[in-house]
């Protein structure tokens, strides 16, 4: 069997859609499953559409995420060079065969003729197509006479390449997820190859690549369907094997309606992209599930499940696991919807499967930001006590601040609830108790308060969650005596007299 080759050909014209990073995933768990190798090609021929700083924000993405790539931009290997743009001078010599064999055509038309032509069909309702029925009316190679061609080549005069499909062929794409998708090629319209500035165009570039790049296998988004008739065609016209194709379905909006959009993410608050972008245009900036403090694996995970499954309940899947696992019998056909919550879900789980050490690390970046800084120790005992609760990395400080810093307001809405009359004197007395408590021992000191609050036959529920709101700022977080623990008895007492400084001036 030919060895496994994929690629992941992504055009720099932006940030890189999570839909895209799917793709790649599915391409590298294909690979690595097959010991092939796993290609990063970039796709820039259509210059106009260019944006600075894509193609690194493609290469950064790659390395949070941890997929590597064995050959491609930025790694090098011996099929390069692996930019379009640097092989450019490589594709004339695969027009030329392609006129020469009578499968292409020079196409003179001006932009004005042919919009003069496709008004002229839109007053008839109907469609303009180049194709067998109207090239002979049109200015190219196939109407002109050989000496007006070679006169206008001559003169410069600016050309197109176009693909010539003979008349009423049924072609047929053999799709490794679909099955056979077969189209006639009188609804096909004469592609444009390559162009008198002597680029190609994505069609060209792509087939003559993905040849000379020895690609076994196309596996790409279902967008690219309508144009693999003309691949499978171009492999035929050059008389090289075919790669086998397998097109992915689209990642659907939450509610199954239409193509996960950049929109969608803002509007619902999810990421659409895997890290943050700035529009070097606009300024506008794009959330990223780097910045909105996901894991990469979770990334991963939750990306490898939207279109495939490993055909038994599964879910957690590494890296490994996945490449194990993965099979292209099992992508489904149609599209799969994204879901926030299963995407949070893995997060979650993820944060707590994490090392303690980088658990630690990913703790101390976040305080950093808060010009915090604590011991290692006590990082981990403030982790473990809270990473239940943490679904995101920046909830390391939003979840646990007070275990670093008084608060600095209290919850309005708490106070109001549990704040009483009398409560302020209730808090002094249990805060004696626990101060007396010597050596300070948290059950111990739970139990004595325990017997205050019943012995004077307290509302628990105020009582405690008052105290709470004195020394978190908040009607929340774990067990109260595990944060007096953890802050000390000390820091305990100044929060609770600050507390009854500011709520009973
Ligand atoms: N350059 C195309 C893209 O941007 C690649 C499509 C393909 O994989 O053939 O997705």
């Amino acid at each position: 069997m030919k060895k496994v080759r994929v690629r992941f050909a992504p055009s720099p014209t932006g940030p890189l859609h999570i839909g895209g990073v799917r793709t790649a995933l599915y391409n590298y768990l294909f690979a690595k499953q097959n010991g092939g190798d796993f290609i990063l090609r970039i796709e820039d021929t259509d210059q106009t559409r260019f944006v600075p700083g894509a193609e690194e924000y493609i290469i950064e993405a790659f390395q949070w995420l941890g997929i590597k790539f064995d050959e491609g931009v930025g790694i090098g290997g011996p099929f390069g060079p692996y930019k379009q743009s640097e092989r450019k001078p490589m594709y004339k010599q695969y027009a030329d065969f392609l006129i020469e064999n009578g499968w292409a055509y020079y196409a003179f038309d001006t932009p004005e003729a042919l919009d003069a032509k496709r008004k002229e069909a839109e007053a008839q309702k109907k469609t303009f197509q180049y194709d067998a029925t109207t090239r002979g009316g049109l200015c190219n190679s196939i109407a002109l006479s050989k000496e007006e061609v070679e006169a206008k080549l001559a003169a410069g005069d600016p050309f197109v390449v176009r693909f010539k499909y003979p008349a009423d062929l049924d072609i047929t794409v053999h799709d490794l997820i679909r099955g056979d998708v077969t189209i006639n090629s009188n609804l096909l319209d004469d592609k444009v190859l390559y162009k008198s500035d002597g680029m190609p165009t994505y069609h060209l570039a792509n087939i003559v690549d993905d040849h000379t790049m020895e690609i076994s296998h196309v596996i790409r988004g279902e967008e690219w369907l309508p144009s693999a008739p003309l691949h499978v065609m171009l492999y035929k016209a050059f008389g090289w094997e075919a790669p086998q194709f397998a097109h992915l379905p689209l990642l659907l909006k939450p509610d199954g309606n239409g193509k996960l959009s950049k929109r969608d993410g803002d509007r619902l608050g999810f990421p659409v992209f895997p890290l943050q972008w700035t529009d070097p245009k606009s300024g506008d900036v794009s959330s990223g599930y780097r910045e909105s403090g996901y894991l990469p694996e979770a990334v991963i995970n939750m990306l490898a499940l939207l279109g495939w499954n490993p055909g038994t309940e599964q879910e957690m899947m590494d890296l490994d696991t996945l490449v194990k696992l993965f099979s292209i019998e099992n992508i489904s056909k149609s599209g799969a919807k994204f879901n926030l919550e299963k995407a949070k879900w893995f997060n979650h789980q993820y944060i707590q499967l994490a090392s303690p050490e980088r658990l630690i690390s990913m703790f101390e970046k976040e305080l950093i930001k808060h010009d915090v800084a604590a011991e290692p120790a006590y990082l981990q005992y403030v982790a473990d006590l809270m990473k239940e609760r943490i679904h995101f990395i920046p909830e390391f400080w939003e979840q646990t601040s007070y275990f670093f810093v008084a608060p600095q307001e209290y919850d309005p809405q708490a106070v109001k609830k549990r704040w009483k009359p009398g409560t302020a004197e209730h808090l002094r007395k249990m805060m004696n108790i626990i101060e007396s408590v010597q050596p300070f021992d948290k059950e111990t000191a739970h139990n004595q308060v325990m017997e205050y609050v019943q012995g004077n036959e307290l509302n628990m529920g105020a009582i405690m969650n008052s105290f709470r709101i004195a020394l978190v700022g908040a009607a929340k977080g774990p067990d109260l005596f595990e944060i007096i623990s953890a802050i000390g008895v000390g820091e305990t007492a100044s929060r609770i007299a600050r507390a009854i400084q500011t709520i009973e001036p």
